[in-house]
């Protein structure tokens, strides 16, 4: 069984500083948001550690249907669900890269079919004031963001690559929230987890184009490699679309992690694609207790 890196069990202050602790549950190993719990808001970023998939050996992988058996994927969801003591009904989508925010009004409506999470239905964000529902995102390098509104109970969980990023979809999403549940951006915690980092994230021309175009000012997120390439920096992105919105930058919690320096944590699209084909899914999930 592949275990769990001695460094990560021992104190993290710079983690601490960023306001996220490690959660340990038979071997399995999530990240969490320790201000959004703490105001009740249960929460975890997964790992890739501790699950049944051979992606090489004992991967958590909680997603990706095409890429493993159902059975690994239901057993490895389990396990994770683990990390969140109580009853709890898990809720998803199919997730496009769009911008589409799919609101959860109850329980029935979390998993409108049997062991689905709903995750035939195509969008990138969920949100609910229903307690006892995960919602949860699939990420393997994209940028996984969680909400919570202290004072309405009001929750989201936000998948942002660089085209959702692009299409701001966490300024959407606190939209969507605000016009469901009167949710107010002072009153909102974000917590932005683990992700492909301008160490290691190099996009294209495309990518740098399409953002100058939408965002004349956000030459600050791009880092020039060779011609035409240039590394991204999509987690200040979404914090400084927080922070336009509203969101107070105290209240914006981001994971010093990176998918691809820590292959050896997290799923990552861009590291295993070539190398093994097949890449597991880590997932960000937040629920109101
Ligand atoms: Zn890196």
């Amino acid at each position: 069984m592949m275990s769990i890196p001695m460094e990560i069990i021992t104190d993290d202050a710079e983690l601490t500083r960023a306001g996220f602790h490690w959660r340990e549950n038979l071997g399995v190993l999530a990240l969490a948001c320790t201000p959004i719990e703490q105001e009740g808001f249960p929460n975890a970023f997964s790992t890739r550690l501790g699950g049944v998939s051979p992606m090489p050996e004992d991967a958590l992988n909680l997603a990706g249907f095409n890429d493993d058996s159902a059975e690994n994927i239901y057993e490895n969801r389990r396990r994770f669900l683990k990390l969140f003591p109580g009853d709890w009904t898990l809720a998803a989508c199919w997730q496009v890269h769009g911008t589409d925010v799919r609101v959860i009004k109850s329980l029935e409506d979390a998993n409108p079919s049997p062991g689905a999470l709903g995750e035939t239905i195509h969008c990138d964000a969920l949100t609910t004031n229903a307690s006892r529902i995960l919602l949860a995102v699939k990420t393997a390098d994209c940028v996984p963001v969680i909400l919570a509104d202290s004072r309405t109970g009001a929750i989201a969980a936000v998948h942002a690559g660089w085209r959702g990023t692009l299409s701001t979809i966490v300024q959407n999403t606190l939209e969507r929230m605000s016009k469901e549940y009167d949710t107010q951006a002072r009153d909102v915690r974000a917590a932005i987890g683990p992700a492909a980092l301008p160490c290691c994230y190099e996009v294209g021309q495309d990518v740098i184009s399409a953002f100058q175009q939408k965002f004349p000012a956000s030459e600050h997120l791009f880092n020039p490699t060779r011609e035409g390439h240039a590394l991204v920096d999509l987690q200040r992105a979404n914090r400084e679309q927080l922070i336009e919105s509203g969101v107070a930058i105290e209240r914006i919690h981001t994971a010093p992690l990176c998918t691809m320096c820590r292959n050896d944590l997290f799923f990552s699209y861009r590291k295993e694609k070539r190398l093994r084909g097949r890449v597991g899914r880590l997932m960000a999930a937040i629920g109101r207790r």
